[in-house]
């Protein structure tokens, strides 16, 4: 799926496509792919299915151009579409076997943990949570006890931990175990986990793929066509956790200001956790780009172009101080998720609720493509009124 260019990610997502000549996405040469709202396909007179459809629980056409942009950004073999991150990441649990052995991160996304500590045991699962952001961490658990997948989020939210994935790789083949990334906050302009050595990357494309805070959708891609990934494709089908072909076509129009929207949240963000790490209300701030920050030098060997738009700061004032500036934002919305044009800031010990490694005096903020002046001025404002 993946096709070979010499074009830059920048003008791939510009045009929506990496098959510059569209006959294959786009027979009536319309510039933009149609939305095929098919549910069903015709059979061959000679009771054939040629085109390789039959019915849109499993494909559907209009799922071709993002995935093959995906597929191709990532430098990957292939890549699907699903209804939700959370379908995406689901899936590769899923597909593995009752009775299996998964390794994950203490700091990672945590309605994924809470699935993993849930369904996931329910399922059968052995889940073990360990913080794959130390050095040498993941190596020690594999060799105390193999795993069949090891899962990482790099960086991982909401305290922006940066896990080694090329030397978790390698741990990863000398102990036969499978490598899956979430790559949501690297985004595929960032980091590449597939030519690092993961045998999975995985998006909430719902952030920054689609960027505008309008579209619910996932995407996972793979660095070979293995009997594995079959399974995950097989899985999407029968389950039918595929999105709807105008969220598709919604999430490919996202897409192609991709390169714009993530410098713009990358250069802000490097700048506001300079900018605060200054103030006076401020106790810390957790960034990968500040060169105080734990995982400052891997994040610089594996992270490209930028350091990503997510932050989070802690308050000299604590919860409640947290909690107020929150309220006091004009500018900055106050709301869960990430990854979009416009800045949110949450309070993430409220919605993680009990056990959460998250301090409370965190505030998370998704930093948007506002003027960065204004940004800042409008958190000044809110710490001290
Ligand atoms: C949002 C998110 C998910 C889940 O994705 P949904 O599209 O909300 O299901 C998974 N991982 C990370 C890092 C996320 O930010």
């Amino acid at each position: 799926m993946t096709q070979k260019t010499h074009f830059a990610p920048q003008s791939l997502l510009a045009q929506g496509s990496p098959c510059l000549q569209q006959h294959d996405i786009n027979e009536k040469q319309s510039l933009i792919p149609p939305v095929y709202n098919s549910t069903t396909y015709l059979r061959d007179e000679d009771n054939q299915y040629r085109s390789g459809r039959v019915y849109s629980r499993a494909d559907n056409p209009t799922y071709k151009a993002p995935e093959t942009l995906i597929a191709t950004l990532e430098e990957a073999a292939d890549a699907r579409i699903f209804s939700s991150g959370m379908a995406a990441a689901t899936a590769v649990f899923l597909a593995l076997k009752p009775g299996d052995h998964v390794i994950a991160p203490t700091i990672m996304y945590w309605a994924l943990r809470n699935w993993l500590r849930t369904f996931g045991q329910d399922f059968g699962l052995h889940v073990r949570f360990i913080d794959t952001h130390v050095d040498g961490a993941v190596e020690a658990a594999l060799a105390e006890h193999p795993a069949r997948l090891v899962w990482l989020e790099t960086p991982g939210n909401p305290l922006w931990t940066v896990s080694d994935i090329a030397a978790i790789a390698q741990s990863c083949k000398k102990h036969d175990a499978l490598l899956a990334v979430d790559s949501t906050v690297a985004t595929p302009l960032l980091t590449r986990p597939l030519s690092l050595g993961a045998d999975l990357v995985m998006h909430s494309a719902t952030k920054y793929l689609n960027g505008h805070s309008d579209v619910i959708s996932g995407a996972l891609a793979t660095t070979e066509d293995s009997a594995f990934w079959q399974r995950i494709v097989a899985l999407r089908a029968q389950n039918g956790c595929v999105p709807g072909p105008d969220d598709a076509a919604q999430l490919l129009r996202g897409m192609r200001t991709l390169h714009l929207r993530v410098r713009e949240s990358c250069e802000s963000a490097l700048w506001l956790a300079e900018q605060l790490q200054e103030n006076p209300h401020v106790a810390e701030v957790l960034y990968p780009g500040l060169p105080s920050f734990a995982g400052h030098e891997i994040a610089k060997r594996q992270m490209h172009n930028g350091f990503g738009g997510m932050l989070s700061i802690r308050l000299k004032g604590g919860a409640e101080q947290a909690i107020k500036t929150a309220a006091r934002t004009r500018l900055w919305k106050r709301a869960t998720s990430l990854g979009g044009v416009e800045s949110l800031i949450e309070h993430r010990a409220s919605i993680e609720g009990e056990g959460t490694p998250v301090p409370d005096d965190l505030l998370r903020l998704s930093v948007g493509i506002e003027y960065r002046e204004d940004l800042l001025r409008d958190l000044e404002q809110a710490f001290q009124s």
